[in-house]
Parts: C-alpha cells; sequence; structure tokens
C-alpha cells in the first residue's frame, strides 16, 4: 500500500486520551481531566434548540451563517470589548473554535511557513499548524512569570519564515490570563516584522481577575488579527459545534471560501441555540461563571494547603499546579494517582516541554468531588514522603 500522509501519520495521538482510556475502565475515578463544562447548556438555549427543530429548521444556512448571529455576535464583541467588525463581510459562523483555527490556518499559512506557539497551549494548536502546512515554533512561557508571554522571546524566535502568532488567552492548560502589555508587546512585534496573530478567545468570558482584552481591539491589532470565538465554554454548549471567526475582510473572504467548501455551514439548529445564547442567557453565564469561580477558590486554595504551589489561574477553569516538590515527573504523578487514588489530571508535557513540572487539573467539577480529590492528592503525596 503507498503510504498515507506523512504530516498526519507523524502527528501523536492526544496525550489527554489516554488517561481517559484508563480512566473509563476504572470505577470510582474522580475526573478532573476534562475540559468541558459540567453544566448542561441553561434550558433557555435548548428550549430554542427545540423550537428550532419543531418549527423545521432543519436546512443548510448560508455559507458564513446566519445573519442575525453575526449581527450580535459583532454587536458583543463591541460592546463588551471595544472590538469593531463588520457582521456582513468580517465574521463567519464555524463549527466551533476547531473548525475557526483550522480555516485561519489554511487561509494564512503557505507550506514551510512558520507559526509561533508560546506553550504550555491547547493540544490542538501544533497539530493543526502542521495539518495546514505550516511548521509549529514553540516558545517557552514559565510558571514562576504566570505564564505571560515575553515579547523579547518571541522576537528571538522570529525568522524569514515566520507568519503568524498563535495565542490562546485565557489559556488552557495554565488558565493564565496575558496581561495588556504582553498583548501590547505581540502586536507591535507583529507590526514591526509583519506578521497575522491568531487569537484564541474561546475562554474571553471565564476571567475572574480582570475584564478581557480581546486582541483586535488592541491598538494597531486589528488588520493582522483573526480572532476566534465560541459557545462550547460559557455557554456550556461544547456539543452543538458552534464558534466563529472575526478578521479583516480579505482573511474571512477566505474562510468563508474553505468554510463553503468543506462544512458548508455550521449546524443549523445550533445558530439558532446560539442566537438565544447571546440574547437571553447572560443571567445564566453569569451564574455558572460566579460557580467555577466559588470552585476556582477551593481548590486553589486547597492545592496550596497540600504542598502544591499552584500560579493564580486568573481565567478559564483549570489550575496548573506545579508536582516539582513530589519529586516525580509529570507522566509518573498522573499515572500512579490515577492508579493509586483514582484521580484523572492531565499530565503538563502534553501541553508542551514547559509544562514538565505540572498537572492540568479542570475545576469544572461539583465542589464534593474536588474536595475529595483533595483529600487523595494529599494522600497520595503523604505515601511519597
Ligand atoms: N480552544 C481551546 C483553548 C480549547 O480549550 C478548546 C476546547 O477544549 C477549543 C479551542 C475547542 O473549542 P470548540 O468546542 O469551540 O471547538
Amino acid at each position: 500500500m503507498k503510504p498515507l500522509n506523512d504530516v498526519i501519520a507523524a502527528c501523536p495521538p492526544s496525550g489527554i486520551r489516554r488517561f481517559f482510556d484508563i480512566a473509563a475502565e476504572m470505577d470510582d475515578v474522580i475526573s478532573l481531566g476534562v475540559g468541558e463544562p459540567d453544566f448542561v447548556t441553561p434550558w433557555r438555549i435548548r428550549e430554542a434548540g427545540i423550537f428550532a427543530l419543531e418549527h423545521g429548521y432543519t436546512t443548510y444556512t448560508s455559507n458564513a451563517g446566519l445573519p442575525e448571529l453575526r449581527r450580535l455576535i459583532c454587536e458583543d464583541l463591541e460592546k463588551r470589548y471595544g472590538a469593531r467588525y463588520a457582521w456582513d463581510t468580517e465574521c463567519l459562523i464555524t463549527t466551533g473554535v476547531s473548525e475557526g483555527l483550522d480555516l485561519a490556518l489554511r487561509v494564512l499559512l503557505n507550506p514551510g511557513d512558520e507559526v509561533i506557539v508560546p506553550e504550555p497551549c491547547y493540544v490542538a494548536y501544533e497539530p493543526c499548524v502542521s495539518f495546514a502546512g505550516g511548521t509549529p515554533v514553540r516558545v517557552a512561557t514559565r510558571w514562576e512569570a504566570d505564564f505571560a508571554i515575553d515579547p523579547d522571546a518571541v522576537e528571538a524566535a522570529i525568522t524569514p519564515r515566520t507568519k503568524a502568532i498563535l495565542i490562546g488567552s485565557p489559556a488552557n492548560p495554565t488558565g493564565a490570563v496575558q496581561p495588556r502589555a504582553a498583548l501590547e508587546g505581540l502586536v507591535r512585534l507583529a507590526e514591526r516584522h509583519d506578521l497575522y496573530l491568531i487569537s484564541d478567545e474561546i475562554y474571553d468570558r471565564l476571567t475572574y481577575d480582570d475584564t478581557h482584552v480581546c486582541l483586535g481591539a488592541v491598538p494597531g491589532a486589528r488588520e493582522r488579527t483573526v480572532v476566534l470565538g465560541g459557545f462550547s465554554k460559557a455557554q456550556a454548549m461544547t456539543g452543538w459545534r458552534v464558534g466563529w471567526i472575526c478578521a479583516p475582510q480579505a482573511v474571512a473572504e477566505l474562510c468563508v471560501r474553505v468554510h463553503q467548501y468543506t462544512m458548508l455551514c455550521a449546524p443549523h439548529v445550533s445558530q439558532i441555540a446560539a442566537v438565544e445564547a447571546l440574547k437571553e442567557a447572560e443571567g445564566d453565564v453569569r451564574e455558572m461563571v460566579a460557580d467555577y469561580d466559588r470552585r476556582r477558590r477551593v481548590f486553589v486554595k486547597g492545592l496550596r494547603e497540600i504542598g502544591l504551589e499552584c500560579p493564580e489561574p486568573g481565567g478559564a477553569f483549570y489550575a496548573f499546579p506545579s508536582i516539582r516538590a513530589s519529586g516525580l515527573d509529570s507522566e509518573t504523578f498522573a499515572e500512579r494517582l490515577l492508579h493509586e487514588e483514582s484521580v484523572a489530571v492531565v499530565p503538563g508535557d502534553v501541553f508542551g516541554p514547559s509544562g514538565e513540572g505540572h498537572i492540568r487539573c479542570s475545576y469544572a467539577t461539583a465542589l464534593p468531588q474536588l474536595e475529595e480529590a483533595l483529600v487523595r492528592i494529599d494522600r497520595f503525596l503523604g505515601s511519597l514522603r
């Protein structure tokens, strides 16, 4: 048989899945492994989806997505963050940020272009760059600096082949929220070296200490920035598969071009549900965010009390404590914690080499479970002494 695609065949499976597969076979596991809200989609949004089905909204929509939804997204971005995009030429609806990321990379990259990816980062960033024909170039961020991106370190990684910088803030897996100064520094770099910026803002509503900065609203950024957002996290809509891209017209147009041939449109019912989410579900979002914040405080405090240093996660729903004091590497720590205390976490190194010495714990889990997990992790640490 002829060989399959070299790039895809060379890409390892996600390091997160391996732990889920083991955990799925075990009883009484507390999983802090999933990057998914533990809430079901708020009822009013589900009801809008049911209404859409009942009334037969089962067709394709326009390729770019329902005009009403695009209008609402652009209005929301402007009202909340001061980022201005034209709904009809600079915004399209995607099947989640996952598709948005893929489209943005395919549209921006030519074969061999380099994309700088500060890490530790979301597991899909590097594979998606490679699938789009690009080469990911890692830049380390350090937990001692709260995983803030250092524009000087990014600049040192720039070569004549560099095309874009890909960032996520608030971040998976660290929960880090990039300070405005770091974002402004990246924009200056992008201007100086003529680079694009791809900004994954899927956790924009999940910030606890400050308000989110939309990269598209940072002076100088707009014309070279692709902003990705969606409904999976704050609106608890992972399974509906709906997200969006806002970008300068030339980029947005080409994104629609790929999307129209590969995806055609995002699911119609999900788009109608997303309209409801933006129009009516603000109260539900606020309640869920307040709940995550309560769990965040309890969990991070608990981790520190049992002796794990933990950078303050300002956003998303992840804590990324250091486990260096245990003397174990991340993989061994996670594997032994799962087998010995039935707590599933994700080893930090699956998100990039700078994640070594950390574990990712999702606190999108009920408080009693989080408290029990802390007891078990404490007991596990005790067994190592
Ligand atoms: N970006 C980040 C940082 C994520 O953590 C995730 C999901 O975990 C995604 C994108 C994928 O989002 P979506 O469900 O909108 O495809």
